[in-house]
């Protein structure tokens, strides 16, 4: 299912804005959607046929309760065909709240005088990692604020520290990056340091919504930041993450322009993102928020539908903002990824400011607060298969290649085979007993349903090498 620029003659260059309000707004209003029209546009995201704009429309202006089923419980059957039962899971690192920009939104912002502004050392960075791998992490995002302190160079050599962190067993295999835009060298340097995907969010591809909220600083730049992902591409990094702050302006134009930005990336680098964000405005310290654009629950679970049946192999990220209800719910759509036992508090995973009754470092507040053990107890309670996969990157399996990988049989044969295979080492490592006993039988269900799609021999070797005490056994 490539994308082929020429079927919707798109024209994009690297570099060069892409978002048309009008544009956008136009296929909006003037899209028409029915039951019927819903169901065509469904039968071709099966058919894997690439949804247009158009055909995004359609299900945007989904407004009656039979389309709007539909849609959910097509994405539903999608993810099941294309994932399986797998959610891979990770935790957000923040390493620094310093910050120049004034996002009208956000705790960390330069005019926020209350937050306590605090950037871990390399002590404390190494102690929260330590903490992370002992509570089982092996994936991680690292966050910064935009300063200049957090140069390039700096941004590397926390990846190469975190890296460089072992603990027992535990060991961080994937590290990512949601900071600040780079200019082109930029991302070269912190390419070098061996990251996984950097993530970049547009927050509203309104442009005029966006200078309301984004009023200083460099983030004021809508165009910088909407093509730093195409910069990102040209040094090299190909496996980019897009996301939009629903909240800030009409869910629908954002879903839209998401598609658009999707369509860009593809037309001019031939690979989409790897994954797309779809965060929720949360209250956060001294924000006073507008709420005329704030997405509703049904809403939200909607618009994650929508995407999965547009983008089905891009990967899609649910966060800790969501509470534990929304994100069970949410979970069936169509995610992919989800932070678990996440703590925004710099410094927190080691536990040690809350003693120092130093708070206010939180970017704002989340809403699913459950510990890494929990959340994978429950994912197993479920039925899905928690994973700490971090192979495609290691095997040099990204951007292209991995588009060309995410085909049926693939994820069954690769991811499946890996999520069990970490998910082994989870239960040896660090799972209580009960845990232990569910998830032992979560693994025997899944290599049973895997026989189809591989010799589950060799596979069963490697978990009993696991359970001799090797660790890092993936395909
Ligand atoms: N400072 C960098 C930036 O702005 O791109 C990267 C880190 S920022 C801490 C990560 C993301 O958090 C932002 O891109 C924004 O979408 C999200 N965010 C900020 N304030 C938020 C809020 N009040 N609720 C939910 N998400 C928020
Ligand atoms: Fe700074 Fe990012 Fe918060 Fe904006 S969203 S104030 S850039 S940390």
């Amino acid at each position: 299912m490539k994308f082929n620029p020429q079927q919707y003659r798109i024209k994009d260059e690297p570099g060069v804005p892409f978002i048309d309000p009008v544009e956008i707004q136009e296929i909006i209003d003037g899209t028409e959607s029915s039951v019927e029209k819903v169901s065509t546009v469904i039968a071709r995201s099966f058919a894997k046929e690439r949804l247009s704009m158009q055909d995004v429309a359609v299900l945007i202006n989904a407004r009656d309760s039979v389309s709007k089923q539909l849609i959910r419980d097509s994405a539903k059957e999608l993810k099941k065909r294309i994932y399986g039962n797998r959610i891979v899971l990770f935790a957000p690192l923040y390493v620094g709240n310093l910050c120049s920009n004034n996002c009208s939104y956000c705790g960390f912002r330069a005019s926020n005088t209350d937050a306590v502004r605090k950037t871990l050392t390399e002590s404390e960075l190494i102690e929260n990692v330590k903490a992370l791998e002992e509570n089982g992490q092996k994936r991680l995002i690292l966050v910064f604020g935009e300063h200049r302190n957090y140069s390039p160079e700096f941004i590397a050599n926390a990846v190469k520290t975190v890296y460089g962190v072992k603990s027992g067993n535990g060991e961080i295999r994937r590290v990512n990056i949601n900071a600040a835009p780079l200019d082109e060298e930029g991302f070269r340097v912190v390419k070098e340091a061996g990251i996984g995907t950097y993530q970049v969010f547009q927050e509203t591809y309104n442009k005029s919504s966006y200078e309301k909220f984004h009023t200083a600083g460099k983030k004021a730049d809508f165009n910088y930041r909407l093509v730093s992902l195409d910069r990102a591409m040209v040094a090299g990094i190909d496996d980019v993450g897009i996301g939009a702050l629903f909240g800030l302006y009409d869910w629908r134009f954002e879903v839209l322009s998401l598609i658009r930005h999707v369509n860009h990336l593809e037309a001019c680098f031939n690979i989409g993102p790897h994954t797309i964000s779809f965060p929720r405005l949360q209250k956060a310290l001294e924000v006073k928020m507008d709420t005329k654009y704030l997405v509703d629950d049904d809403d939200f679970q909607q618009l994650v539908a929508i995407l999965r049946l547009a983008v089905p192999y891009t990967g899609m990220i649910l966060t800790a903002r969501e509470s534990e209800k929304v994100r069970k719910e949410v979970l069936q759509y169509g995610c992919s990824q989800i932070d678990a036992g996440t703590k925004i508090e710099i410094g927190a995973y080691a536990g040690k400011f809350r003693e120092n009754q130093e708070l206010n470092r939180e970017q704002f507040y989340i809403n699913d607060n459950r510990s890494l053990g929990d959340v994978v107890r429950e994912l197993i309670d479920d039925g899905y298969l928690p994973s700490f996969c971090t192979a495609c990157y290691r095997k040099g399996r990204t951007g292209e290649h991995f588009m060309e990988f995410s085909v049926p049989g693939f994820i069954k044969r690769f991811c499946t085979a890996n999520a069990i295979l970490t998910l082994a080492e989870y239960i040896c490592d660090y799972a209580d007993e009960k845990t232990a006993e569910k998830g032992w039988k979560l693994v025997e269900k899944n290599l049973e349903e895997l026989k189809d799609f591989r010799d589950t021999d060799e596979l069963k070797s490697r978990i009993e090498k696991i359970k001799s005490g090797q660790r890092d056994l993936y395909y």
